[in-house]
């Protein structure tokens, strides 16, 4: 078994985000891609869409990496999160 993936850096290299949201302390929460799902309706009909998550780089609260979302249900959280958090930008004055 290899280490684990640190999913802070993997947020930072990933995919640019498609939206941004600021949190009420100026935090930015993005919503990114992350890659193609399926599914398929009652009546057996399949349709792909694009996946989105969400982070938060205030305060690191978003989806987890499981939850797949279109890019409205994303939106949608990530705006309503935004709205409510207080994060600052973190410092990288000591990085
Ligand atoms: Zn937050």
């Amino acid at each position: 078994m290899t280490s684990q993936t640190d999913n802070e850096s993997t947020e930072k290299t990933g995919p640019a985000p498609v939206m941004r949201f600021l949190t009420l302390g100026g935090a930015e929460v993005h919503v990114v891609e992350r890659g193609r799902d399926q599914r398929t309706t009652f009546s057996g009909t399949t349709y792909g869409f694009t996946v989105h998550g969400w982070t938060c780089h205030g305060c690191n609260r978003g989806s987890d990496y499981y939850d797949r979302w279109e890019e409205w249900e994303a939106r949608d959280k990530a705006n309503a999160h935004a709205e409510k958090c207080r994060a600052m930008p973190k410092s990288t004055a000591h990085a």
